[in-house]
């Protein structure tokens, strides 16, 4: 059972709720929120008056165990969170925005080609990894700091908002200084250490979903953040692993119309690490709009076959424009604008 406590409650109100608990035979955790405390009840919960409970001052409601989503639980009526990228554009407005970028950043006229190529076929931001998540330790890992100071270029050239990953909790502070958005991959969204010292920040979080996670599962990495005062969270579908072998992923594009369902949060879509190959990415991308989408993230490289990670999802800044292109179409069956 959990106590959710009127936002305008005191701590006063929270603790008379921990005593009629230990009167009744039970515990309470008090877990502080962004906007309201709640209190998970502990221990046996058979001596405890449950509409009592509920009719105690400031308390707002109880809920059943069960991972309530809260901080980006949506009620009817209630729009999505429209998150500002910090160069004017957003997320989760009407209007979609695409990320683009190459997997890893390389060299500096590899991004300031790629990010001129994109911004120009209108993407609202670059994204480009300089820590790498890789899964073989023998493999490229990112230039680290450098490939942030190129990132940084690349923005002050382009006014392109920058999105890169983070993997480490040490890391935080120094990725902040240079991006704009504070992506947190995959293999970490069950970091809840990450996503705690991500929330700490005042900059947007992109958070993928980890690809054997469950769709509440990710709901609740992104509460992780938003508990900690940062409710600028895009959620990002990258697929899930499957059986499937002739794609990298499965992308599960059914979890966009279940998160506008369930989450005020904005939710983006990854179709190349979503398929692993670039001929599938362009489909995916207008699938994803069709399904209520509100952006696209895109591995894009000013010469693919060169790509350090990533070569065979990669769109060149051809295939990239001919996508940006099309989307409009896509996006106006929606009534949504590019
Ligand atoms: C990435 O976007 O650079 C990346 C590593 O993706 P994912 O975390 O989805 O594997
Ligand atoms: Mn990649």
């Amino acid at each position: 059972m959990i106590v959710v406590m009127h936002p305008d409650s005191s701590d006063g109100h929270v603790g008379h709720i921990v005593e009629l608990l230990h009167r009744g035979g039970a515990d309470g955790f008090v877990v502080p929120g962004r906007k309201q405390k709640t209190v998970e009840v502990l221990g046996q919960t058979a001596g405890l008056d449950r509409s009592m409970l509920a009719n105690m001052p400031m308390v707002e409601r109880i809920l059943d165990e069960g991972d309530p989503i809260l901080a980006a639980g949506r009620e009817p009526g209630d729009s999505t969170f429209e998150v500002p990228l910090g160069n004017g554009a957003t997320i989760g407005g009407n209007k979609i925005g695409i990320i683009a970028g190459p997997c890893s950043v390389e060299s500096l006229d590899q991004i300031l080609e790629t990010a001129r190529g994109v911004k120009e076929a209108g993407a609202v931001a670059l994204r480009g990894g300089a820590f790498k998540p890789r899964t073989s330790p023998y493999t490229f890992q990112g230039h680290g700091e450098h490939g942030l100071e190129m990132l940084a270029r690349a923005r002050e050239e382009t006014g392109l908002a920058i999105v890169t990953e983070v993997m480490r909790c040490d890391h935080v502070e120094l990725v902040a200084q240079y991006a704009d958005v504070l992506q947190v991959g995959s293999r970490n969204m069950h970091h809840t250490h990450l996503l705690a010292a991500v929330g700490e920040q005042n900059k947007p979080v992109l958070l993928k979903r980890g690809w054997g996670a469950t769709l509440q599962e990710f709901l609740l990495a992104a509460e992780y953040i938003m508990l900690q005062g940062n409710g600028n969270v895009i959620l990002c579908e990258r697929g899930i692993r499957t059986y499937e072998t002739y794609v990298r992923n499965t992308l599960a594009l059914a979890v966009v119309p279940e998160i506008k369902r369930v989450s005020r949060l904005p939710i983006i879509v990854d179709p190349s690490h979503g398929t692993g190959r670039a001929h599938l990415v362009t489909p995916m991308s207008y699938a994803a709009i069709a399904c209520g989408a509100d952006g696209l993230i895109i591995e894009v490289h000013n010469n693919p076959r060169s790509a350090w990670t990533d070569a065979s999802q990669a769109l060149d800044l051809e295939q990239f424009r001919t996508l940006a292109g099309g989307a409009g179409a896509f996006a106006q069956v929606c009534h949504r604008t590019l």
